[in-house]
């Protein structure tokens, strides 16, 4: 088995499930007492949200670098980043280590490739809705990807940075992200892409009509199938 490194903590809420899915596929696949080989390096979120909200990505994706670099060195054989928003920073992590980072927005691609989706809708930070570094790995596949209205992202947003990430699962919030969904779905979404690693936390298919793509589940799953191959 390989050794995967997860750089964590953006935020802990969603790195606990990326730590739990994984094991569950080592469990699934090799059964009795089996467990994956992880390393992790979880940084102080709060650190990390300033320098996005600052715009300091630089800053960022210096701090993702070096906790990269300091799984390399510990032996991982790759980079899983568990957060859909700095994979903004991938390309720059990337250019510090000599292994390869599992990009969740190619891992998200291949499954809606498999399902066949042609129009899908994005949910995740207003970093990941609205700018290109995400939404582009999924339209060069030829897949159409809507986004909300401002009003809506900034209440999806809203909902991740001051609920989700804090631990706070509302009914409220999950009526308002299950409507925007909907209007997204009526605007020709065949799916949804659930492109925040927190939103799962919130909302699953049995809460939806229309394929949900999981990006936490999809990320871990890719991860621990790339442990045992
Ligand atoms: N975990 C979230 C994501 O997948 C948001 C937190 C962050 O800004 O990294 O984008």
């Amino acid at each position: 088995m390989k050794t995967v490194g997860l750089l964590g903590g953006m935020s802990w809420e969603s790195t606990v499930t990326y730590y739990q899915n994984i094991n569950e596929t080592v469990k699934e696949k090799l059964g009795g007492l089996h467990s994956a080989k992880i390393l992790m390096y979880s940084v102080d979120f709060d650190e990390i949200e300033k320098l996005q909200a600052s715009g300091n990505w630089e800053q960022s994706a210096q701090i993702l670098a070096d906790a990269a670099c300091r799984l390399e060195k510990a032996g991982a054989d790759f980079i899983v980043i568990c957060t859909n928003t700095m994979h903004k920073v991938a390309s720059q992590i990337q250019s510090h280590i000599n292994i390869p980072i599992l990009h969740i927005a190619d891992a998200t691609a291949d499954e809606l490739t498999k399902a066949n989706i042609k129009t899908v809708a994005l949910l995740g930070t207003k970093y990941t809705m609205t700018q290109d570094f995400y939404k582009n790995k999924i339209s060069k596949r030829n897949i159409n990807v809507l986004i909300p209205d401002d009003k809506d992202i900034e209440t999806i947003n809203h909902v991740i940075y001051d609920e989700l990430c804090r631990g706070i699962i509302s009914d409220a919030s999950r009526k308002e992200y299950v409507r925007i969904i909907s209007s997204l779905q009526q605007k020709g979404a065949q799916g949804v892409i659930l492109g925040c690693t927190e939103i799962g936390l919130l909302i699953s298919q049995k809460d939806l009509p229309i394929p949900v793509f999981d990006t936490t589940y999809i990320h871990a799953r890719k991860a621990a199938l790339q442990l045992l191959n």
